[in-house]
Order: C-alpha cells, then sequence, then structure tokens
C-alpha cells in the first residue's frame, strides 16, 4: 500500500513531468460503473476539464491539484498508480481514467484494484477534509505535536494512525518510529512525557524522510518512483515472523491494535 514517502515521490513524479501549469483537455473514464463510495471512487470528475492545474500538493496520502477552479483529489488506494505516457504508448492494462493535458501530455491512472480515488471538489478545506497537518509540514512544531495528544487515554499506537490527529503516519512508520524512541505501542498517550513526543515526532520524520530518499534514489528506467518489495531496505524494524529487535537482538513481537498488525520488542520498548 503507498504511504506517504511513495505519495510523496508520486507528487515529485508528476511535477518533473511538467503536469503544473498544463490544463485539462480531455478525460476518458473506462467504460464500468465506479466501485461505490467507501471503496475506490472517481466522482465529478468531468469538472476538471478545461481547469488549468495551479499547483500540486499533498497531505498525507492526498495529493491535491489546485485547480483554476476547484480542486481535484487524487487518493492511490492499495494499488493505484498515474503513469505519464509516451507520445506513442497505448494506455496500459488496468486503466481506470486516461487524461489528456496541453500539448497532449497523457496520464492513465493505472488500478487494479479499482480502489484509487479520484474525486472533483469546490475547495481546498473539502479536499482536506478530517485531515490533521502532515507529518512533514514544518508548521507542525514539536508543541502543536504534544498538544495533539494531550488528554487523550487511548493507546498511542492507533493514535498515531488517526489521520485526523496527524496526517501520513501508516502502520510501518508508527512501528519503526515508536522503536526509535522505545515507546511500546500499547502505552496510554496521557502516560507519555513531553520531551518523548518530540522525540517521536523527528523519529517520525526521520523514518519518513529515509524512506522519501530511498524511494527517489530507486526510480525505475521511466523516473517513476514505484519500487516492488524493497520496503525492508527503508526501515530498520524487519516486518517478519521471528525476525529480532536490532537493539536488544531477541525476536520482535506482534499484536494488533485496531486491527493492524504492530511489531515491537517487549525488552527496550516500555
Ligand atoms: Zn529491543
Amino acid at each position: 500500500m503507498p504511504e506517504l514517502p511513495e505519495v510523496e515521490s508520486l507528487r515529485r513524479y508528476l511535477i518533473r513531468e511538467g503536469i503544473v501549469g498544463r490544463t485539462f483537455d480531455q478525460i476518458v473514464l473506462e467504460d464500468k460503473p465506479s466501485p461505490i463510495s467507501g471503496t475506490g471512487a472517481i466522482s465529478r470528475i468531468a469538472n476538471v476539464k478545461g481547469r488549468k492545474i495551479k499547483s500540486l500538493e499533498r497531505r498525507g496520502k492526498q495529493i491535491v491539484a489546485v485547480l483554476d477552479g476547484g480542486v481535484m483529489g487524487l487518493h492511490m488506494g492499495m494499488t493505484g498508480q498515474l503513469n505519464v505516457l509516451g507520445s506513442d504508448e497505448s494506455a496500459p492494462r488496468f486503466t481506470r481514467a486516461l487524461f489528456t493535458l496541453t500539448n497532449d501530455l497523457r496520464i492513465a491512472l493505472v488500478d487494479p484494484r479499482r480502489w484509487a480515488k479520484l474525486q472533483y471538489f469546490e475547495t481546498l478545506n473539502q479536499a482536506l477534509k478530517g485531515l490533521g497537518p502532515d507529518a512533514l509540514d514544518p508548521d507542525l512544531t514539536g508543541d502543536r505535536f504534544v498538544q495533539s495528544f494531550r488528554g487523550r487515554t487511548a493507546q498511542i499506537k492507533p493514535l498515531l494512525l488517526n489521520q485526523s490527529i496527524i496526517a501520513g503516519v501508516g502502520n510501518i512508520y508508527a512501528d519503526e518510529s515508536l522503536h526509535r524512541v522505545k515507546i511500546s505501542p500499547d502505552r496510554r498517550a496521557d502516560d507519555i512525557p513531553t520531551d518523548s513526543y518530540k522525540a517521536l515526532l523527528l523519529a517520525i520524520r526521520e523514518s519518513l524522510e529515509h524512506a522519501l530518499a530511498f524511494i527517489q534514489s530507486n526510480l525505475d528506467d521511466r523516473g517513476r518512483p514505484y519500487i516492488v518489495d524493497a520496503h525492508d531496505e527503508r526501515m530498520h524494524l524487519l516486518r517478519k515472523p521471528g525476525s529480532f529487535c536490532p537493539r536488544c537482538e531477541i525476536p520482535l513481537v506482534t499484536q494488533k491494535f485496531s486491527g493492524r498488525t504492530a511489531y515491537f520488542c517487549s525488552n527496550c520498548q516500555k
């Protein structure tokens, strides 16, 4: 599943390909009904026709194309990819939507599982509804981060995954960061000291930036940021049964929080 580093890499790829400043000339959607909302959805997207892309932004895993009238939200779901096509290249298998922009720049949404969401919104606020500050946003200071967890009695792991508190921390990055600062995923949020929260924010950024740098240095031969099965190399924690804590060299334990499996060390994470 694409996480923040993959989504940010996709945003940078689309900017490198020069989509900002171009206008949507044509949109062709696959001739199938879109899955009902809740899984993937392509909705109201005809509204982007004739609109120019002014900028391409990201918050958490949501990319937003700010248009000269409205906003287009792009969420890649589990398997969505946006590929800029060569001039004589036909649309690949599993193309769900094909966009032609100024000067015949074509972009295909390729999505085998059809869980990606492309949506038109009137305003940026609507497109970013329910999302807290982005994990890499410099405006998210240590103090503001601490404030977001103050008075909360839930365990820290599910809170970190709650995108309305901080956007863009996925399951593997939450585990990675908690391990780096030696906090157990089942620790109650109101039991964690201020300094540990500040260290946690730095650890979250460090692990996300590390993964981002890895993806950027492993682009495919078309300059696209799509990596297959390399996620172990981006992480300190090996997410496999029987793997060991890199500090204590004892087996990691697993436990589910809100349905998501956490890997952690019962010895050094308290
Ligand atoms: Zn350990």
